[in-house]
């Protein structure tokens, strides 16, 4: 057995306890006050670890944190991600949120990702063992990954700037028993805003212009656009004001879904051509851009970084690897953005992530902590 396996062995219990006094703090994106709670505890745990911590404000958001453990061998240092909110909202699970039964965590954010931030810990304390050599390791906590909207285009700007110059990065995202994530989509999220001419049901609807009636053709012309690469999802629509009266406005909101950069400005141009042309007579249409997260796209760099950590994985004993594209988004997307060859969802295993169910696998969190370890003396 491996020196660093014996440490993770040794300090799993502690790294579990961690990992289950985080979740219980419940902290969805838009609770600032709860995240800062949370990052105080991850703050405090780290530096008692001995890692130095450095804290990132934000007026509309928690703190993000660099936690860093400074290196003994002469090389780029290595980027970890994970992030510290979840989409759950305080209560969601009962009480207590957090439970443990056969193996399993139960709770909000076990699985998307606080099992990550403790594998992240427990790797880089299994690494400062004395005698051992290891590079600078620079673990990365947003505190906006699930919505994004809350700190914005800074988040991506605060994590490319701590990651750059790394010559890897590993984000502890949600992980799977049988693979990796090597690609992402990325994410816009648009409004469509459409204008028609209100008008009363009975005395005027010939005169009038419904702009509910514009935004279902536009709905249909737009989803008709969707393939296998591109998705358009008109997830969310309001309009109208009541029965009786013809309406003169209309928003839909559009999650699209893309594989790299070109495959955005075509869906960009799409959504120009949808607004321009209409349907209903004396109807017009805009469109803004409310959130964009690019895509993580599959480089050749990140096929090498993967193919390592499947190297290192088998050569430890762990089950064997795939390299998966998904249409979940990620911040690996912003380390990929910069250039650093990334291999995403390497945190513990577990299922059912943004519902009640919510689980991970206990035992995993050694497995992927070693894995993360080994691979940061490799790469
Ligand atoms: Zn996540």
């Amino acid at each position: 057995m491996t020196s660093t396996r014996r440490r993770i062995e040794a300090l799993f219990p502690t790294y579990l306890e961690f990992w289950e006094t985080i979740c219980r703090l419940e902290t969805p994106s838009c609770d600032r006050a709860a995240l800062n709670q949370q990052a105080d505890v991850i703050e405090a745990f780290s530096a008692a670890r001995g890692f130095s911590v450095r804290r990132q404000h934000y007026a509309a958001a928690g703190d993000t944190l660099v936690i860093e453990l400074s290196g003994n061998v002469h090389k780029k240092h290595i980027a970890l991600l994970a992030h510290m909110d979840t989409v759950h909202a305080p209560g969601a699970f009962g009480e207590p949120p957090v439970r443990k039964e056969n193996g399993i965590l139960y709770g909000p954010g076990v699985f998307d990702c606080k099992g990550g931030i403790a594998a992240c810990l427990l790797a880089m304390e299994a690494l400062a063992a004395p005698n051992s050599a290891y590079p600078t390791v620079k673990l990365i906590l947003n505190s906006d990954e699930e919505d994004g909207s809350f700190i914005g285009e800074d988040g991506a700007l605060f994590i490319q700037s701590e990651a750059r110059g790394a010559c890897a990065a590993f984000n502890a995202e949600a992980g799977r028993a049988d693979s990796l994530t090597v690609g992402r989509k990325g994410i816009l999220t648009a409004e469509i805003q459409v204008f028609g001419k209100a008008g009363h049901a009975g005395n005027a609807y010939f005169q009038a212009a419904s702009a509910i009636r514009e935004a279902a053709h536009k709905i249909i012309a737009l989803e008709a656009k969707s393939n296998e690469h591109i998705t358009y999802n008109c997830g969310l629509i309001h309009g109208g004001s009541a029965s009786n009266i013809v309406p003169d406005e209309c928003r839909i909101t559009v999650d699209v879904r893309f594989q790299n950069a070109a495959q955005l400005q075509q869906a960009m141009k799409a959504l120009d051509e949808i607004t321009q042309n209409s349907s209903v007579k004396d109807c017009r249409a805009e469109w803004r851009k409310q959130n964009l997260r690019p895509a993580m796209e599959c480089t050749a760099e990140n096929l090498k970084l993967f193919q390592t950590v499947l190297q290192t994985a088998l050569e430890l004993g762990l089950p064997p690897l795939l390299p998966m594209e998904r249409g979940g988004g990620s911040d690996s997307a912003f380390t990929v953005e910069i250039g650093i060859p990334t291999v995403c969802s390497m945190g513990p295993v577990g299922r059912y992530e943004h519902t009640v169910r919510e689980e991970a696998d206990i035992n995993t969190l050694a497995d992927r902590a070693l894995l993360l370890a080994e691979c940061i003396k490799r790469v």
